[in-house]
């Protein structure tokens, strides 16, 4: 149960002052629906009236507040309403009109008492000759002038919302924030100068100028470091509550992984090895493995999973590989297959789409226990399949996060060992949030021989001589793949843009063109990627379906059209579809340019760093520096959390320091049940982490 003293932070926002359902509408649009979410949206910018001059020191054009003496009202003349009414003032320097449109005669009265003082903030305008303030911000009595907000924060609006309303319902939800037992390390706060956490909360809505509002104002660090913790130390529980749930040692006498590796016409790289030593330390440990591998496409994951899947097989379980697609569950299986006909070891696929007699048996061997490895798509964890004994499930999920999630294996009441496979190298501080709870490997290195892809960045103009150059290589008996533009918003344009282009190249090179794409059906697409693979057809036409990855090692040219509209890790992954085989390989960028050839200043940075590098790591790191962590991926399905108070790339300091501080907050107090504990505790609630603290129960 969430503690109480949180419980005004997660009520709705209408129990705010001045918040009926109404505005409780709109500010769930640009907040949330409860008072919490409120607090967690900061101010982008601020308001500063603090200037104070005498009317005759005032600028065109700035923003201040003057206290002056109201002298007289003239209102427009008779008939010519259209003119503004106006309010004449002085102070000792000198004279200022204040003009109103359409204005209320009795209300401006009432506001500004001729002979009276008032404190007037708005921008200073020009107008025949004199100083004009048309519609003062803030019309206040000197006596009250502590009503007259000399900085104003401004927050996210949208239509009918306006920026008072919302101002007065943050300064409501500040007002009702509980004066919290610190959960922090007092060291910690004393070493970093750190306020409270209400006082941080409330400096954060009440900025003094615009140096308050950068990510290392020590107030914004305080709430974002608080956040960090609470996904670190809710990461380190869910792994320490897995590592907690029995495992098995799975141990193997090496006789079929040496028989194999003896088989393989080439010898494993140096990090291949470290992440097999990884992997078989794990699996020989009584804890459950759970374990992300992530190396670039091409860097050798499949050979290491065969290697694991042998490991558990040698100890007398059987393993499963799931792959993201049929086509990739069936490569594996063509080249798995082979290295294993001389042993006894059988291993089967499962897709979709066997269905009958033949499934049946096939189930009824793995239950059995007569088939050793299955591989498969995700229909290995359909309902009616069961394993005689699953040891070690592999999940080569590509860079489709979330899948693994979703097999719910816990509620199979399988204690097998986990290894997640994936071709997208995440930046450190992405993988330290999202796969916090899971232990990683990188495969960096790539397999010798390997030589580098010729990447190049041509204007979309140039597509006749990119037509004639790919159609040349097919001439000389190469594959060429041709990827179409991604049109996120619309799946018609999409599809239009792929089919115009593939019967312009067909007129071009006739039947020796195929295409693919996401509308499709997957029997259709096999057949088209099977083809290719098979090279009947020498050039594959596709949107990015592609990129869950056909292994074709003769394509040595890779088309984009519109580079400029993908991001550098999805094309960093498309280009690696090329450049597999010993040919010199090359990838073309076509990209629209903006004005005259040139292409935006970001665009440019962003093709130039995949011209200078093959590292996915790198190109990673550069894709979120350039873009940031909402588009990284390109999309809210990429899984990664979506921080309210911290940026993981620009509070990379504090992730670390968060991670540490977790790990070490659990070795000592593993329940959360000392006085620090608790107010850990209440830290998770604050950022939903309830599922966090419902596994210290369990456990
Ligand atoms: P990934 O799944 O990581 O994208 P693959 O496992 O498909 O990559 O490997 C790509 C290619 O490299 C395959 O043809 C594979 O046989 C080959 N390969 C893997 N490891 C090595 C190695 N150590 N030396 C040479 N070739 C390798
Ligand atoms: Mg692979």
């Amino acid at each position: 149960m969430r503690p109480e003293i949180l419980n005004p932070l997660f009520t709705d926002t209408t129990y705010l002052p001045g918040v009926g359902p109404k505005v409780a509408a709109l500010i769930n649009k640009v907040a949330g629906p409860r008072v919490i979410d409120l607090l967690f949206t900061l101010p982008t910018g601020l308001i500063d009236r603090s200037a104070r001059p005498k009317i005759t020191e005032a600028v065109e054009g700035q923003l201040v507040t003057l206290e002056v003496s109201i002298d007289k009202h003239q209102p427009p003349p008779k008939g010519m309403s259209r003119l503004p009414y106006k309010v004449l003032c002085s102070d000792e320097s000198g004279f200022i009109t204040l003009a109103f449109f359409h204005a209320r005669a009795d209300y401006l009265l009432k506001m500004l008492p001729e002979g009276s003082k008032r404190l007037i903030s708005g921008k200073i305008e020009r107008f025949s000759g004199g100083l004009q303030i048309v519609h003062p911000d803030h019309i206040v009595d000197p006596e009250k002038a502590d009503e007259l907000p000399l900085f104003e924060p401004v927050y996210p609006l949208t239509a009918s919302l306006h920026s008072k309303t919302m101002r007065k319902a943050v300064s409501g939800a500040v007002e009702k924030c509980p004066d919290l037992r610190e959960w922090l390390d007092p060291s910690v706060v004393a070493r970093e100068k750190w306020p409270s956490w209400r006082d941080a909360m409330r400096s954060v809505h009440q900025p003094q100028s615009r140096l308050d509002l950068s990510d290392d104002n020590v107030h914004r660090q305080r709430l974002a470091y608080d956040e960090l913790l609470a996904n670190q130390l809710a990461l380190a529980l869910t792994r320490q509550n897995r590592q907690k749930g029995k495992g098995r040692i799975l141990r193997g006498d090496e006789s079929l992984r040496s028989a194999v590796q003896r088989a393989l016409p080439f010898s494993l790289t140096n990090d291949q090895h470290q992440v097999l030593a990884d992997i078989y330390r794990d699996m020989a440990a009584p804890t459950r493995m759970i374990r992300l591998v992530q190396g670039d496409v091409g860097s050798g994951k499949t050979v290491v999973a065969l290697l694991a899947l042998l490991c558990a097989v040698e100890a007398g379980a059987q393993g499963a590989l799931m792959a993201p697609t049929e086509i990739l569950a069936r490569q594996h299986y063509e080249f798995i297959a082979p290295l294993l006909e001389d042993t006894n070891i059988s291993v089967e696929i499962v897709t979709g789409r066997d269905k009958g007699q033949e499934r049946a048996a096939k189930l009824a061997g793995l239950e059995k226990g007569y088939i050793n490895i299955l591989i498969g798509t995700h229909a290995i964890f359909s309902d009616d399949v069961s394993f005689n004994d699953l040891g070690l499930i592999i999940v080569d999920e590509q860079h489709r996060f979330g899948v693994f999630q979703r097999l719910a294996l816990q509620e199979k009441g399988l204690r097998s060992d986990v290894l997640v496979m994936t071709a997208t190298p995440i930046p450190r501080s992405l993988a330290l949030t999202t796969y916090g709870d899971m232990d990683i490997s990188q495969i960096r290195e790539k397999p010798p021989g390997r030589q580098p892809v010729d990447t190049r960045a041509i204007p979309l103009e140039r597509l006749g001589e990119v037509s004639s150059a790919v159609s040349r290589a097919i001439e000389r008996g190469e594959q060429v793949y041709w990827v179409c533009p991604m049109v996120e918003e619309n799946a018609d344009i999409e599809l239009t843009a792929v089919e115009t282009r593939y019967a312009h190249l067909q007129q071009l090179l006739g039947d020796r063109v195929g295409l693919v794409h996401g509308k499709m059906k997957s029997a259709e697409k096999d057949a088209v990627v099977t083809a290719f693979y098979n090279k009947q057809i020498s050039l594959l036409v596709a949107t990015t379906v592609i990129e869950v990855g056909v292994n074709a090692p003769d394509a040595t040219i890779m088309v984009i059209e519109h580079a400029e509209r993908f991001g550098l890790a999805q094309l960093h992954q498309l280009r690696g579809r090329v450049g597999r085989g010993n040919r010199q390989s090359t990838c073309l960028l076509l990209y629209k340019a903006i004005e005259k050839g040139e292409l935006g200043e970001t665009a440019k940075a962003r093709l130039n760093v995949l011209r200078e590098t093959d590292d996915g790591f790198v190109i990673a790191e550069e894709d979120l520096r350039l873009r940031g962590p909402g588009d990284f991926l390109g999309s809210a399905q990429s899984g990664f959390p979506d921080f309210r108070l911290a940026d993981a790339s620009k509070h990379a300091s504090l992730l670390s320091m968060a991670r540490d501080d977790s790990a070490l907050i659990l070795s000592q107090d593993p329940t959360l049940s000392t006085v620090r504990g608790q107010a850990l505790k209440t830290l998770l609630y604050l950022f939903s982490r309830n599922d966090a603290v419902k596994l210290l129960k369990s456990g």
